[in-house]
């Protein structure tokens, strides 16, 4: 542990991060902590409050003093917060990316990128606010009928370590928005911005009590969150695997659940594609955030006509990425968020080569220098994979590509739905026609043309399949995070009577 503040972009980081209830700092009850790392130099970076059951008892308790009065404020009035959000957060902008660099290891080059477009979900969500409110609809007779969508109340937000802050605000934008108030428990890997943006919130005017902060382990805070009956919701972004333990705990109480969790994206390429232009979109699609996203082009599946090519080319570009250190512009490739990460990947890839798959890049941990304080992986191709493998399967969680060949456009069809994921998946082709076809027949429930990670606050985002349950982004999802109740007013002045009255109207 550092035994004074980390300086990070001339930002002095505490060393201690306590939980953040009801406006206000807490140790954890049990005094315990946990370190936060930086993957690139595996130093640690700061300490955080290690939250359970009964942190996370009281953070819900906060959150439902503050929501009455927070959902009873107009729409516009919340928006007017929700907009200096966004405006103190453009000014805090380097402060939140440098971090957001040290906790992850993501290059800083993808983090500038990403967060340049964070105040956007805050103005997005303000405007919809202002204008959602409620709505008239044609009931017939003489009657009016109205619905007007309420907040939930308290809604619990567990988040993961990929993006902490893009995930976090997805689904922090339009809880608030709504009207509801929220505990959040952010991933043990990268807690530190999350905790940032709290306090940033509340310096821009959101009410102390609205936004609580747990942080802690999954098992353990995350789990009490999930079963705590005071949530009216839990909106969990993650795995599959914890996707489905904590749905089946929210069933149990009845609670809402949404889910964002993993994915196996195909990378469509048709022949009519330039052999440069899809090895640079595998490259896009593949190796952002060291693979480590959810919407990662796990699998390339080229047509046949052209595999050789794209892959000579493919192999070609990825071994000449540049891999190191995250802080600096040039760095394409960071290292992994974590040693398990790390682990991970490096199981997989032996799990690919005793399942017969070729290695054509990378395949292992990168060493000597910079890379042996840090978890690097070589980015990393394999082609001669069949569906049927593991490694076409699974979701690995690192810049690891498999390449597979198709002939026909069913043929490339059935490879890309053939797993149990459904999250998304691009197709690269120059034929319009076929691109907006092949598109009807893919479960997945975002398809790019032409593109791949392309994300904005107006469009739903969220899996079909194993992928997840309901969405983020976009109306859809601001509707999510309210109750609809509808009111029926009888304009007439006739007097009513059914027991008296024996006609049949
Ligand atoms: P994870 O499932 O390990 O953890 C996610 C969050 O859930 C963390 O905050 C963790 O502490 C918490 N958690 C873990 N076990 C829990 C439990 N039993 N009860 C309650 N909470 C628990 O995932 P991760 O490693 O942080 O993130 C990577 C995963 O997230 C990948 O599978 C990726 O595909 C998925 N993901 C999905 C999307 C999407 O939009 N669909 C986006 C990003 C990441």
């Amino acid at each position: 542990m550092p035994d004074t503040a980390t300086q990070i972009n001339q930002l002095s980081i505490p060393d201690y991060f306590p939980l953040h209830i009801g406006g206000e700092p807490r140790d954890a009850t049990g005094g315990a902590r946990f370190v936060v790392e930086n993957p690139a130099t595996g130093e640690a970076i700061c300490e955080m409050a290690e939250g359970d059951a009964s942190d996370v008892d009281a953070a819900v308790k906060a959150a439902h003093a503050a929501s009455k009065p927070w959902g009873a404020n107009s729409g516009a009035e919340r928006a007017d917060i929700l907009n200096r959000i966004a405006a103190l957060l453009t000014e805090r902008l380097d402060d939140f990316i440098a971090v957001e660099v040290a906790q992850t290891g993501r290059p800083i080059r993808e983090m500038r990128a990403q967060l340049a477009r964070l105040p956007e979900w805050y103005t997005y969500f303000a405007a919809v606010a202002r204008t959602h409110e409620s709505n008239v609809h044609p009931f017939g007779g003489p009657y009016l009928n109205y619905s007007r969508r309420m907040p939930l109340g308290v809604v619990g937000l567990v988040t993961p370590w990929n993006h902490p802050l893009l995930i976090l605000t997805k689904k922090l934008a339009p809880a608030l928005a709504a009207g509801n108030a929220v505990v959040v428990k952010p991933s043990e890997v990268a807690p530190i911005t999350p905790m940032m943006l709290a306090a940033l919130m509340e310096e821009a005017g959101l009410p102390p009590g609205v936004c609580n902060m747990v942080t802690g382990m999954g098992p353990i805070a995350g789990a009490a969150l999930s079963t705590h009956e005071g949530i009216a919701k839990l909106d969990l972004t993650g795995g599959t695997e914890t996707g489905r333990r904590v749905a089946a705990l929210a069933g149990e109480r009845l609670t809402q659940f949404a889910g964002e969790l993993g994915g196996k994206a195909p990378v469509i390429v048709f022949d009519d594609v330039l052999d440069s232009s899809a090895a640079a979109a595998t490259l896009f699609a593949s190796f952002i955030a060291a693979g480590q996203t959810c919407v990662q082009g796990a699998r390339l599946l080229v047509q046949n006509t052209v595999r050789e090519k794209v892959v000579d080319m493919l192999v070609e570009r990825t071994q000449s990425l540049v891999v190191g250190d995250p802080t600096q512009f040039e760095t394409q490739i960071g290292p992994m968020v974590s040693k398990r990460q790390l682990d991970v990947t490096m199981k997989y890839v032996e799990i690919g080569k005793n399942e017969g798959a070729t290695l054509a890049a990378g395949g292992e941990r990168l060493t000597g220098g910079i890379y042996d304080t840090g978890y690097y992986h070589a980015p990393t191709v394999f082609t001669d994979v069949t569906n049927d493998m593991r490694i076409a399967q699974e979701e690995i969680f690192g810049p690891v590509v498999c390449v597979l060949g198709f002939d026909t456009e069913e043929e490339a069809i059935a490879l890309a739905n053939g797993t149990e994921f459904g999250l998304a998946a691009s197709i690269w082709t120059k034929d319009i026609t076929r691109a907006h076809r092949v598109s009807q027949s893919i479960e997945a429930g975002i398809v790019w043309i032409n593109d791949h990670h392309r994300i904005d606050p107006s469009s739903p985002w969220g899996g079909f399949k194993a992928s997840g349950i309901g969405k983020e982004n976009g109306i859809v999802c601001y509707e999510g995070y309210t109750k609809l109740q509808s009111v029926v007013v009888n304009l007439s002045d006739d007097r009513f009577d059914w027991f008296e009255d024996s006609s049949d109207k």
